[in-house]
C-alpha cells in the first residue's frame, strides 16, 4: 500500500521515495510503484499530478488497489531509490480549482439543497454538476459568494475522524469513498469527504468565475474557473479585447457601438450590391436576342427577378440560370402564354436534372455547360422565336 504524501501535505514538492515494483506495459512503458508518492493519481474526477521520477517525465499516475502506479518510459529495479518532482504549477491550479468547487457546492448545498453529482477537472475544461435546476440569477448570486468566501482566507482543514466521531459529523459527501473517510472542512462553509490535495487557505484561491452552464440531467452543469486558470482566460479575454479594438479602429470602450456601426455599414451595402446586381440584370436582359439569360452566382431572389425582366422584354417562355459550369445552375422556366411540358422532358432527358413544377412554371438544378443548355434550348421549338 503506497503512503500517499499530499494526504497530511500537498505543498510537498520533492521527496525520496524506494521502489517497490516495475513492471512492463504492452507499449512498452513501465509502472512504477513507490512505498510513499506525492504523486495524486487520477481519481475522484480529477486529472493526475505532471512530475519527473528520477528526471524521466511521469506519463501518467493510477490508482491500482492500494497501490498507486506511476507511469514511465524506462524501466527501473525493485529497491532503488528515486528522487521525485512534482510539477507545482500543474499541483497548485488543480489545488486552486479544487478547494474553489468545495466553496461552490457547499453554498450550493446549503443555499438550494442540491448535492455536487458529477465533477470533472482535466487540463482542458473543469466542470461541476448539481442535481437541481439553478438560474443565471441564483449562478451570480453563488459566484459572489464563493467570492466572499475566498477573500475571507479561512482555513482549510483535512482530517481523517475515527468512526464514532464520524457519526456525529454532518459532511458532504461522495458516492464510492473507501477505507478511511477523509474529510475536508472550509471553516463555516463546508464539511465535505475528498481525497485530493487543496490549499490551506481560501484565498490562495485568488477568484471563481462560472463561465457557462446548461441543464444537464435534469440539473445543472457549470462550467467554471479558479486562480491561475482564471488569470489565463483574462489574459486571453483582454488580447482579444485589443485585438477587436485595433481591427476595428475603436477605444475600447467602443467596441460594441463599432461592431454595431460594420453590421449597419455591411447591411447598406448588401442593399446597395443587390441594387447593382439587378441594374446589371436588366441591363444584360436588354441586350439579349433570345430570351435565356445565363448569369452567376446562386441568388434565388435575382434569378426570380430576372425572369420578371425577361417576361418584361419577351413573350412566350423564357430562361434563367445562375451558377457556372463547374458547379452546375440554378434554373428557372417559365412561360404564361403555354405549357412547358414537353419543353421539361426534353430538357430532363438530355441532362441531369432536379427540379419540377407544372404547366408553364419549373425550377430546379442542372448540370451542364452553358454552351450545350444554350445549344438545346435554341433547337427546341419554344424558344425558336
Ligand atoms: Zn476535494
Amino acid at each position: 500500500m503506497t503512503e500517499k504524501i499530499y494526504d497530511k501535505d500537498p505543498y510537498l514538492t520533492e521527496f525520496s521515495a524506494t521502489v517497490t515494483g516495475c513492471f512492463i506495459n504492452a507499449d512498452a512503458t513501465f509502472d512504477i510503484t513507490l512505498d510513499r508518492t506525492a504523486f495524486f493519481p487520477n481519481e475522484g474526477g480529477q486529472s493526475c499530478d505532471k512530475g519527473t521520477l528520477n528526471g524521466l517525465d511521469v506519463l501518467n499516475v493510477e490508482l491500482k488497489d492500494d497501490d498507486i502506479v506511476h507511469v514511465v518510459k524506462v524501466y527501473i529495479p525493485e529497491g532503488t531509490t528515486v528522487e521525485c518532482m512534482i510539477d507545482w504549477e500543474h499541483r497548485f491550479s488543480n489545488m486552486q480549482m479544487h478547494t474553489g468547487e468545495h466553496i461552490f457546492s457547499g453554498l450550493v448545498h446549503s443555499k438550494f439543497g442540491f448535492d455536487n453529482v458529477g465533477f470533472h477537472l482535466s487540463d482542458n475544461s473543469a466542470t461541476m454538476d448539481y442535481n437541481g435546476k439553478l438560474s443565471e440569477s441564483e449562478i451570480h448570486e453563488l459566484e459572489a459568494l464563493a467570492n466572499e468566501v475566498i477573500w475571507s482566507n479561512r482555513k482549510v482543514r483535512t482530517f481523517f475522524p475515527d468512526e464514532s466521531e464520524l457519526e456525529t459529523l454532518d459532511y458532504r459527501s461522495k458516492s464510492g469513498i473507501k477505507g478511511a473517510v477523509r474529510l475536508v472542512e472550509i471553516e463555516g462553509v463546508d464539511l465535505c469527504a475528498c481525497c485530493a490535495p487543496h490549499v490551506a487557505l481560501t484565498g490562495e484561491i485568488g477568484l471563481i468565475k462560472i463561465v457557462s452552464w446548461e441543464s444537464y440531467k435534469g440539473g445543472t452543469r457549470l462550467n467554471y474557473l479558479c486562480g491561475m486558470r482564471a488569470l489565463a482566460d483574462y489574459s486571453r479575454l483582454f488580447t482579444l479585447e485589443s485585438e477587436l479594438s485595433k481591427l476595428l479602429n475603436a477605444s475600447k470602450g467602443d467596441i460594441f457601438g463599432a461592431v454595431e456601426k460594420v453590421k449597419t455599414d455591411l447591411s447598406d451595402l448588401e442593399f446597395k450590391a443587390v441594387g447593382l446586381k439587378r441594374d446589371k440584370i436588366s441591363e444584360a436582359c436588354y441586350v439579349l436576342k433570345k430570351p435565356i439569360l445565363f448569369m452567376e452566382g446562386d441568388n434565388a431572389d435575382l434569378l426570380r427577378f430576372a425572369v420578371s425582366e425577361l417576361k418584361s422584354r419577351f413573350n412566350g417562355a423564357v430562361a434563367a440560370f445562375a451558377g457556372d459550369d463547374e458547379t452546375g445552375y440554378r434554373f428557372i422556366l417559365e412561360c404564361d402564354s403555354h405549357g412547358l411540358e414537353k419543353l421539361f422532358d426534353d430538357f430532363k432527358f438530355e441532362f441531369d436534372v432536379k427540379g419540377g413544377g407544372r404547366s408553364g412554371s419549373y425550377m430546379g438544378n442542372v448540370e451542364g455547360k452553358q454552351e450545350d443548355i444554350v445549344t438545346f434550348l435554341e433547337s427546341d421549338k419554344t424558344f425558336m422565336i
